[in-house]
């Protein structure tokens, strides 16, 4: 006779089990109800059938910023000599275009006009502003038409501001956050990379003043660890294990949950939906890369700067 396994340990006098792990369980649990950031929807990020994915379009502005972030891929290019020059990366119909992915958009003079003229030759994609929130003014704001805006901000406190982005602007970004927070005729973010050891506590702190600002959501990205900002990054604390631990990620991202509508990059999003929950407890990510590089081709009719 052919007993299942819990049958023929009751038969001998023990009473059976289950192993499970209840944190894989509830990480399984959160990734299956979490949707993509408002930012990645049309992106080919969440199509795991493209072999090499690439980012949406984006405008390229300036690749100078008035930030010195100790993670930035764009100083990173810019050291390197691959940073992007002026002008559009992309195709015809894009769903959406960012401005920018390299620099401080806000930095060029030439941004209102940009705007426009992106608004006028692409009337149906979706406009996604990418800043450091720093020189947002209301009176910038009114020129500018954008459909969505993600402003980054890494740290809860004027101090921790300073050590991440080397410039005293915390006030400034938080008066940012506070503008667009208030004009809900916009989709409104606040971006935030995962760095433990360094903004741990901080990320529910983030989450919590966003929300009482007005924003929308939370995107909180995972760190990719380029060569060159290795040792600020070590200097600054980082825990380099936990940055590729894919459960410290998840669950700094259920922290912040607490407070406002939190995501997580639609790429790794879409990777993390299709693994069991032991999998996903005990996964770690690729988090260090060399040199960032723009995939897409500059289209040099559109180029206005
Ligand atoms: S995070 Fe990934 S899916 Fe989202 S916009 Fe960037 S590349 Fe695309």
């Amino acid at each position: 006779m052919k007993y299942s396994w819990e049958e023929f340990a009751r038969k001998m006098g023990v009473e059976p089990q289950i192993l499970e792990n209840k944190e894989a369980r509830l990480l399984k649990k959160f990734v299956d109800e979490l949707i993509p950031p408002t930012h990645c929807q049309g992106c080919q990020g969440l199509d795991l059938s493209i072999e090499n994915p690439v980012h949406h379009p984006s405008y390229e502005l300036t690749p100078a910023c008035n930030h010195n972030c100790i993670f930035c891929y764009s100083n990173v290019a810019v050291k390197l000599g691959k940073a992007p020059k002026p002008g559009y990366y992309g195709w015809d119909n894009p769903k959406a275009i960012t401005v920018s992915q390299y620099g401080e958009p806000l930095m060029s003079p030439k941004i209102v006009e940009v705007n426009k003229m992106l608004r006028e030759r692409f009337p149906d994609a979706r406009l996604d502003l990418q800043t450091n929130g720093s020189l947002l003014t209301e009176e910038l704001w009114a020129k500018l038409d954008f459909d969505l805006v993600m402003i980054s901000l890494d740290a809860a406190s004027r101090e921790k501001h300073l050590k991440i982005t080397n410039a005293d602007t915390f006030d400034d970004v938080v008066n940012a956050l506070r503008i667009v927070g208030r004009d809900k005729s916009v989709r409104s973010i606040v971006r935030t990379i995962f760095m433990p050891g360094i903004n741990d506590e901080d990320i529910p702190k983030i989450a919590e003043l966003a929300a009482s600002l007005g924003i929308d959501e939370m995107m909180l990205q995972p760190l990719t660890v380029h060569y060159h900002n290795h040792i600020k990054l070590d200097n600054a604390g980082l825990d380099f294990e936990r940055a590729e631990s894919i459960a410290d990620y998840l669950k700094a991202a259920m922290e912040a949950k607490k407070f406002i509508d939190v995501r997580i990059s639609g790429c790794q999003l879409v990777q993390y939906k299709k693994m069991d929950a032991l999998t996903l407890w005990g996964a770690k990510r690729v988090a260090r890369d060399v040199a960032p590089i723009v995939k897409r081709e500059r289209k040099d009719s559109l180029k206005l700067v």
